[in-house]
């Protein structure tokens, strides 16, 4: 029996560092996997170069001239992890049965991807990578994602706990998957949603191989933001909970304030007033903002822009090459 074509996605962001360690790992998962007939010779390695700035792209070039395995796609401009992720999963659905994603950092074990393939040919259309321990990560990062976890589930936002990009998916889960044409991208939030019949894959999270994370705490927490305020009002509620107690609490400050005016006790008053106007002005500054939030999130996603510009396709594309060749 002839297997599924696979493509592992990989977005990489001024990865160049471990580039040439990621691609040699990755071909070696996908020449065993082929000469144990599990996937189709056809399969490749996909990967989409989000607008780097070092010499990202130039090995990606190097490598697709030695490597057949190799392909690659180069993003106009950087579009960020998922938008660069959704580009590469685009681009790869076209010509593939199933793909996975990974990081090009190497943190996740590339050994699994045998169990993903293994796991889609059992049937399932969704293969999740999970991580059993986060002992690779700082003290902060875990226990920040760990009650980002908690959290998002407490609002009504279920993500998988402990998985990142790192997973499978069919053809037709994919397929389905872009038919959510949000601009506001939180693949993690939007898959389970999805459906199909899916699975866990547990692994150890490593160390990243080389260089740097590419998400520095301010990214990490405007991805957090984001995860919550694309996919729940919650927040806006809690506001307008706290708004209501706000009321109720400075009706009965009221009352009492003017039981001491009535009493002759006036002078007594101004800690009191002072303290609700701040209160009462915070409260509606906080309300405002959150409000803000969701009219921001409202005005990017009417704008229907596209999500991200694909520059070179050396993936795709055989007819473009050949318009360019009559030219
Ligand atoms: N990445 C990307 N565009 C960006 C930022 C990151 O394509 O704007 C890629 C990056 O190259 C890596 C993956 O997204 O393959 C995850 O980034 P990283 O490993 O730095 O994140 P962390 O593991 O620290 O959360
Ligand atoms: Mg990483």
């Amino acid at each position: 029996m002839i297997g599924p074509i696979l493509t592992i996605v990989v977005p990489c962001y001024n990865e160049e560092e471990v580039l040439p360690e990621t691609s040699k790992q990755l071909s070696a998962v996908l020449t065993h996997l082929i000469d144990d007939y599990l996937i189709s010779r056809d399969s490749k390695i996909l990967f989409v170069d989000d607008g780097s700035k070092d010499r990202t792209w130039a090995f990606i070039e190097k490598e697709m001239a030695k490597n057949p395995f190799v392909k690659g796609i180069k993003l106009a401009r950087n579009a960020g992890h998922q938008n660069a992720l959704l580009a590469g999963l685009e681009t790869a659905a076209a010509q593939s049965d199933c793909v996975v994603s990974i990081d090009a950092d190497l943190q996740d074990d590339v050994q699994v991807i045998r169990t993903f393939v293994e796991k889609y040919r059992d049937g399932f259309d969704v293969v999740y990578g999970v991580r059993d321990k986060r002992e690779t990560d700082t003290f902060f990062k875990r226990t920040t994602a760990e009650g980002f976890y908690r959290f998002m589930n407490k609002i009504g936002i279920h993500l998988i706990p402990n998985h990142a990009d790192f997973r499978l998916m069919s053809k037709r889960a994919l397929d389905e998957l872009f038919k959510y044409k949000e601009t506001n991208l939180f693949l993690r939030g939007l898959i389970p949603l999805v459906g199909f019949p899916s699975t866990k894959v547990f692994y150890d999270r490593k160390e990243r191989f080389a260089g740097e994370s590419k998400y520095p705490l301010k990214k990490m927490l405007a991805f957090a933001f984001d995860g919550i305020t694309s996919f729940s009002i919650t927040p806006i509620r809690f506001v307008t909970m706290i708004g209501f107690l706000a009321v109720i609490i400075s009706a009965l400050a009221g009352g009492y304030a003017i039981f001491q005016e009535l009493a002759g006790h006036t002078e007594s008053g101004w800690t009191s007033l002072i303290i609700s106007i701040w209160f009462v002005g915070g409260l509606q500054l906080l309300a405002v903002g959150i409000i803000g939030e969701y009219i921001g999130k409202i005005y990017r996603e009417v704008k229907r822009r596209p999500r991200y510009a694909i520059e070179v396709d050396a993936f795709s594309n055989q007819k473009q090459d050949a318009f360019m060749v009559g030219k």
